[in-house]
């Protein structure tokens, strides 16, 4: 349909990117990224409204977003037809906008494309061998300045190096390390920074990357302090087996599953180094607190336990039920105690959902005076629940009379 839309407007329209190289090795696609030779826009207004879909605009940037009824996403972006004179003053040469356009992205993995007019139906243009390289499972640049023009693309590189166990081209390697030779990525923005380090520990294995990071020595760049550890390294190996845990069981109780890895990759660091290291990538106010400060009181929490144990399981309730997820799933990795895992699992699966089923209000209704007195008649109704009394209303307004 896209190609139909491009054939009555009279434009090229190219499927590009990460679409393509997903769907040469085979992988799962998110998003669709398509490329109109001319004005993205008019195009992208022209199939939603031909097609029902909802459209939102970026007019500084030429592009937009067509959003399917299903939720599928297909960004479209505008590549100009470019002219110039030949210096023989032959006639006008038109350049090919798409090679233009691809010619400016980061990896020749990436610059491939797919046409989608009806003619040309599922043409594969390649002009940078991208697809020797996907075939040799090789990360390569196109250009020698790339990563200076580009710094995030130091840590892009490590990313798909790692997500598709694809080696780093040795040409790019060393202008990787020439970019950090000549501080590229010590004046690289921390948002920009975070960002790319977000990704790369949302993905399913993130410890390659962190290895291939620190081999390049890019930790030390975000801060002098940060060195990976054997711990660390088992720390991570010990957070996947968590994630994936909790994954296959929950699999609709959505969290940051970065937080996670970024908790255990800070692990250990104290409080004064680690909000250095917040403040560098420009952590927002409220991550900052959620990573720095939840980190440090998972870490003080599971050592509690661990020299506790054994605690009843109210006394592991009211240590726990305050945590997010993301920092019960670390504390879960954390522990090398067994019975402690157990426990925190226990309490995971059967008792975080614990609430009583009556409130303020029926308690005011059965003459019980508000007052502090409240939040604790509903704590000793969760005690009570924990042990797997009070299943009904009627005994929880019994219990608190
Ligand atoms: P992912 O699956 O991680 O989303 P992707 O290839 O779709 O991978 P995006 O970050 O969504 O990556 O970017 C879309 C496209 O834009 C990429 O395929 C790449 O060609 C281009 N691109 C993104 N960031 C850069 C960059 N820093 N420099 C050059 N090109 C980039």
């Amino acid at each position: 349909d896209i190609g139909n839309a491009g054939d009555t407007l009279g434009v090229e329209v190219f499927v590009v990117g990460g679409f393509v190289r997903d769907l040469m090795l085979e992988q799962p696609i998110e998003d669709v990224d398509v490329v109109v030779e001319g004005d993205g826009i008019a195009f992208a207004s022209y199939f939603a409204s031909l097609h029902h879909c909802r459209l939102h605009q970026h007019r500084k940037f030429n592009t937009a977003v067509i959003i399917f009824e299903d939720g599928l996403k297909v960004d479209v972006a505008s590549a100009r037809l470019e002219y110039y004179a030949t210096p023989a003053a032959l006639p006008v040469v038109e350049n090919s906008s798409i090679k233009m356009d691809l010619a400016r992205r980061d990896f020749t993995i990436n610059t491939l494309a797919i046409s989608l007019n009806t003619e040309t139906f599922g043409t594969l243009i390649d002009y940078f061998g991208g697809v020797r390289d996907v075939k040799d499972k090789i990360v390569r640049i196109i250009h020698n300045l790339s990563f200076i023009e580009d710094p995030t693309r130091i840590f892009r590189a490590i990313k798909f190096s790692n997500r598709f166990g694809f080696r780093i081209g040795k040409v790019t390697a060393n202008l990787i390390k020439n970019a950090l030779n000549v501080g590229a990525v010590k004046n690289l923005s921390g948002l920009r920074v975070l960002s790319e380090l977000k990704q790369i520990f949302g993905e399913e294995n993130p410890l390659p990357a962190v290895q291939t990071m620190a081999d390049y020595g890019l930790d030390k760049v975000i801060h002098h302090d940060l060195k990976l550890t054997d711990t660390t390294c088992a720390l991570f190996e010990s957070v996947g087996k968590t994630l994936a845990w909790h994954d296959l069981l929950y699999a609709d109780d959505v969290y940051p599953r970065w937080a996670v890895y970024f908790m255990a990759w800070l692990h250990g660091y104290p409080f004064a180094v680690s909000i250095q290291i917040a403040d560098r990538l420009m952590f927002p106010v409220k991550e900052k607190e959620r990573l720095i400060e939840q980190r440090i009181k998972s870490e003080h929490r599971i050592r509690l336990i661990e020299k506790s144990y054994p605690v009843s399981t109210q006394q592991i309730y009211w240590w726990l039920i305050h945590f997010k997820t993301e920092c019960l799933l670390f504390m879960l990795a954390l522990t090398k105690n067994e019975s402690v895992r157990k426990a925190i699992s226990h309490f995971y699966t059967h008792q975080r959902k614990i609430k009583p089923l009556i409130g303020g209000k029926d308690l005011k209704s059965v003459g019980i005076k508000p007052g502090p007195v409240y939040t604790t008649i509903l704590n000793k109704i969760i005690d009570e629940k924990l042990d797997g009394k009070l299943n009904t209303m009627e005994e929880e307004i019994k219990f608190a009379k």
